[in-house]
């Protein structure tokens, strides 16, 4: 069943739940991410970012995860990750994503608010909601070029306002592309974030946040947790596995058969700690 974000998120701060979105990169990742999602009956949201972008065109993957999206059993939300701008959100709308982030942080707070009101207003003019970030999560590869800055509450309280955004990304401690569980959660700036802004909240480059962290955050009012490099590294190093185990299988559905099965069970495994199979009664 293909959802909006907001649909996904209503209600889930009170359920103490949040719902995982999983960076995928095609028909394997995405179909056993919706395959776990199924199991445990949870929603879950399959998320295209820069990299799977460079990798798919938008109109390709947008077709793609919605004809799973429309198959499953369960709530399934397709969403732009890191949108860069007005042209990388109408593709994506166009191409039947049902949600957009687009992602100003490393702009001055101004041109941050201008833009994403305007992707806001040619989002909401078509039904889909709008993810920003204030403050910036960086990454754990320099090469990206990302300045990280915790977020300010004060900041984010001026930039919900301003901006109409349906949820918010905020910076209290974790990294992209983290592959250690070992990112310090800043609690107390996000509960005085929690104080001064009443949207739903993202949490990016949650691969870095420990188990029991998790499982705390999803008790807040981070309702939205992505999640990236754990599924890759299931994907890859059981890949790599089954590649010098069998060295005379070169047929990729057999090759793909044990990464896929690694992918839903740590997919399954985070569905759990955010206790997002309670979030299917919103
Ligand atoms: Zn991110």
């Amino acid at each position: 069943m293909l959802v909006t974000l907001t649909e996904m998120m209503r209600g889930l701060p009170e359920l103490n739940a949040a719902v995982p979105a999983f960076n995928v990169f095609g028909y394997e990742d995405a179909s056993a991410v919706i395959a776990a999602a199924e199991e445990v009956g949870a929603p879950v949201i399959l998320a295209t970012n820069k990299v799977a972008l460079r990798y798919m065109p938008l109109q390709v993957s947008g077709a793609l995860y919605r004809s799973l999206a429309e198959r499953a059993k369960v709530p399934v939300c397709i969403h732009l990750d890191h949108g860069d701008g007005f042209e990388s959100a109408a593709e994506a709308i166009m191409s039947g994503y049902t949600s957009i982030m687009y992602d100003g942080s490393q702009l001055p707070l101004a041109d941050n608010i201008r833009n994403t009101r305007e992707i806001v207003k040619l989002a909401h003019a078509c039904g889909i909601p709008v993810e920003a970030e204030i403050g910036a999560v960086g990454y754990t590869d320099p090469s990206m070029n990302v300045e990280a800055r915790l977020t300010a509450p004060g900041e984010a309280k001026v930039f919900a306002e301003e901006t109409g955004v349906d949820a918010l990304a905020v910076a209290i401690g974790t990294l992209h592309r983290m592959e250690e569980q070992s990112a310090p959660i800043d609690y107390e700036r996000l509960a005085e974030i929690e104080r001064v802004v009443s949207l739903p909240l993202v949490l990016h480059g949650s691969t870095g946040v420990k188990d029991d962290d998790l499982h705390r955050l999803a008790a807040t009012r981070i309702s939205k947790v992505n999640i990236g490099t754990a599924l890759r590294m299931a994907f890859g190093k059981t890949l790599r596995s089954e590649i010098l185990n069998k060295p005379n299988e070169f047929d990729r559905v057999a090759l793909f058969a044990r990464p896929m099965e690694a992918v839903k069970e740590a997919a399954k495994q985070k569905m759990l700690l955010l206790n997002a199979h309670q979030a299917l009664n919103v």
